[in-house]
């Protein structure tokens, strides 16, 4: 038997639990229970704190047996632990529907063995970023969740959006009956590719929205709506309930953990390891979502070492990790990596809640500290726990660099958000001397921020704008562009809408023509 915080570890598949279904309590009140449908649906708990399951489990096959799994195979062993309450067939359909033609490469998420390190590449599937690898099978879970809860109001999806999240959900939203999808995203604070994503969405039931303010800004007017008891009560009144495509959603967290025992699976198969050893990922962090799917499969039992969390510039992360001290309270930074320009990491409320025996009383104090003051220091004991974690970031130099010696040196092409991570990394390597076999996690396609590889490689070319730098990456790649990138140069923009931070709720009221 296995122990994690006190409590026993147990196996994850109903039968092994005695028929027993996984629950999800919030990080912020002890009394909430919810099954893995509910917690979909819902999205956020009441009281603003986040689902979490009631105990991880611990992984149901050996890695023997995980050497041999398909990608599809893997995610239902995986999923199946935590979604206990949706039906085999059910959630073999849901994954069947996500992870197939949609992506453009058999493996889903395939490892390149380069001279510069090996890349987990998360970027193959229909908006070229990782968050593809969870938002292509939510809303599948949440129309089987909708069913199974006989809920029959139908479901706006809010979501705030550093870039990539916004057209990942976009895509995974639209046309699926029963549901609508509104994204806010900072209309200054992502790059001309991802823009141009968003507002050439098409579909019925998409509304993009561009705010004037940043990330953390567009988070936290989606929270107030959601919290908004008016609000909800018109909603409702009208047929209408919100819920979250944003990472806070664990039915975008769960499908996250699969990778890292892929990742593990393609190093092992690669020779890159050896079957029982040990692994380091490095993860290019922003809201924290990523990395947290890593300590997940670590803790279900995968063999991974240190959990290296990138940031760039705006490195909060980075000072909370070697100081115990959460500060938010600092200048932004719009950096080359825009998807991580994040101040406030939701899913570190998770992670904190773990660390500190789950104890809902000491989150709920340190969130309030959070946003009332902007700033919370943990105590020694919960510090402790971090042991696991190293936090690194890099600059805007150091971004840059990286992708250009790699690209020099291994012929392999980073996007800005991967090159935080390698040149982490290599800081990594160079303070501590580890050695141990390394994930590096890439995020995006290169693709999607053009500019930025480009002035990294030839300051020269960087003049020109994003859309005509397509043609410069695609020469570095010396392979044909992706469809969906060709496509966006001559897509109809039918999305214009522009708001205040503080005029996000009378949009939403606009759009869903409450009064
Ligand atoms: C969202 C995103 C990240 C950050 O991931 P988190 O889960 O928010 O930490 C990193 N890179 C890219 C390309 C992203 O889209």
């Amino acid at each position: 038997m296995h122990r994690c915080q006190g409590k026993l570890w147990y196996n994850c598949r109903n039968k092994d639990r005695g028929g027993e279904w996984m629950y999800y309590q919030s990080t912020r009140n002890k009394e909430v229970k919810q099954t893995a449908t509910e917690a979909i649906l819902k999205g956020l708990s009441k009281e603003g704190g986040l689902f979490v399951p009631d105990q991880l489990p611990k992984m149901p096959f050996t890695l023997e047996r995980l050497v041999e799994m398909t990608y599809q195979t893997l995610a239902y062993e995986v999923m199946s632990c935590f979604f206990t309450d949706i039906e085999e067939e059910d959630l073999k359909t849901c994954i069947h529907k996500a992870y197939g033609e949609n992506f453009d490469h058999p493996h889903i998420a395939p490892l390149k063995v380069t001279k510069k390190g090996c890349f987990l590449e998360l970027f193959h599937g229909p908006t070229l970023a990782f968050k593809d690898m969870a938002l292509s099978i939510l809303p599948h879970l949440m129309i089987t969740s909708k069913k199974a809860a006989q809920e029959a109001r139908e479901i706006v999806i809010l979501t705030a959006t550093s870039g990539d999240t916004g057209k990942a959900a976009l895509e995974g939203f639209a046309d699926v009956e029963g549901t609508k999808i509104i994204v806010f995203f900072p209309e200054e604070g992502v790059s001309a590719i991802q823009k141009r994503q968003m507002t050439t969405q098409e579909g019925e039931n998409t509304k993009v929205i561009g705010i004037k303010g940043n990330f953390d800004d567009a988070q936290t007017g989606v929270k107030q709506i959601f919290s908004n008891k008016a609000l909800e009560e018109v909603l409702n009144d009208q047929g209408y309930v919100f819920s979250s495509a944003n990472s806070i959603n664990i039915g975008r967290l769960i499908p996250q953990v699969v990778y890292y025992f892929y990742g593990y699976s393609q190093m092992v198969k690669e020779g890159e390891l050896e079957l029982g050893a040990a692994m380091n990922v490095v993860v290019p962090t922003g809201n924290f979502g990523n990395i947290l799917a890593a300590y997940y499969a670590k803790q279900m039992g995968l063999p991974i070492g240190k959990l290296i969390c990138a940031s760039n510039e705006n490195k909060v992360l980075y000072d909370f990790f070697n100081t115990g001290t959460y500060d938010s309270k600092r200048a932004f930074h719009v950096t080359h990596s825009p998807s991580m320009d994040i101040l406030i990491s939701s899913n570190l409320e998770r992670l904190l809640y773990h660390i500190s025996g789950e104890d809902t009383v000491c989150i709920s104090t340190l969130m309030e500290a959070l946003k009332t003051k902007g700033h919370y220091t943990i105590s020694p004991y919960m510090k402790k726990q971090l042991e696991g974690f190293y936090g690194g970031y890099a600059n805007e130099e150091g971004t840059l660099k990286a992708i250009k010696t790699v690209y020099e040196e291994a012929q392999y092409l980073m996007d800005p958000h991967t090159a935080v991570a390698y040149d982490v990394y290599e800081t990594y390597k160079e303070q501590t001397k580890d050695e141990t076999p390394t994930l590096i996690v890439s995020t995006a396609s290169p693709y999607k921020f053009t500019s930025s590889v480009v002035s990294a490689i030839d300051p020269q070319l960087a003049k020109e704008d994003d859309f005509q730098l397509i043609d410069q990456v695609e020469h570095y790649l010396g392979a044909p562009m992706p469809t969906k990138i060709k496509e966006l140069l001559t897509k109809p923009i039918c999305h214009t809408a522009i708001c205040e931070v503080e005029g996000m709720e009378q949009s939403v009221r606009a759009y869903l023509k409450l009064s």
